[in-house]
């Protein structure tokens, strides 16, 4: 296992190997992740596995499980999300390309050595994951009483509206 996030790993010698990889990253680690979060204290649990398909085609079986605090959409206040993915990665190189590549895999560029780090493919990973929009349960959302609210001064609106105009003829 890597000590740094940041350090390089080969992804074909880790499936020659059959290797895996599990462990932790701070969420203040990821850059990407900047203005998406409402809070960055917590961490992201990790596991990889490399192995190769009957296709020679090098995967990593990834899971990814954290919990994020995001900005709910209706009262724009905390809410906490927990992120669980599994997903396959088909590693595309010079051998692989990108059409090729089973429609179950996402596809996993490597740079120019033929290596990626950790972190990257975690950070890809979870941006994935993150709900576009992010919403309290609606029992736990303070922003429902308010639509409420608005929506019924909408319906008084009217009426509001005619006092007002008999108001001015007085
Ligand atoms: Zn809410």
């Amino acid at each position: 296992m890597p000590s740094d996030l940041s350090q390089s790993i080969n992804p074909l010698r880790l499936a020659k190997a059959r290797e895996r990889i599990v462990g932790e990253i701070q969420l203040n680690s990821l850059a990407r992740l900047k203005g998406i979060l409402l809070d960055y204290k917590g961490k992201l649990e990790y596991s990889l596995a490399f192995e190769f398909d009957a296709e020679e085609v090098c995967i990593i079986e990834c899971a990814i499980e954290t919990e994020l605090v995001l900005e709910c959409q209706r009262c724009f206040k905390p809410v906490e999300v927990d992120i669980r993915k599994n997903s396959l990665l088909g590693v595309v190189d010079e051998s692989v390309e990108i059409d090729s590549l089973a429609k179950e895999y996402e596809p996993v560029q490597l740079d120019e050595d033929g290596v990626i780090t950790v972190e990257e493919l975690i950070e890809e990973e979870l941006l994935l994951s993150i709900p576009l929009s992010a919403l309290h349960p609606v029992d736990k959302c303070e922003g429902i009483n308010d639509l409420d609210r608005i929506n019924a001064e909408a319906k008084l609106q009217p009426f509001a509206g005619l006092a007002a105009l008999i108001k001015d003829k007085d």
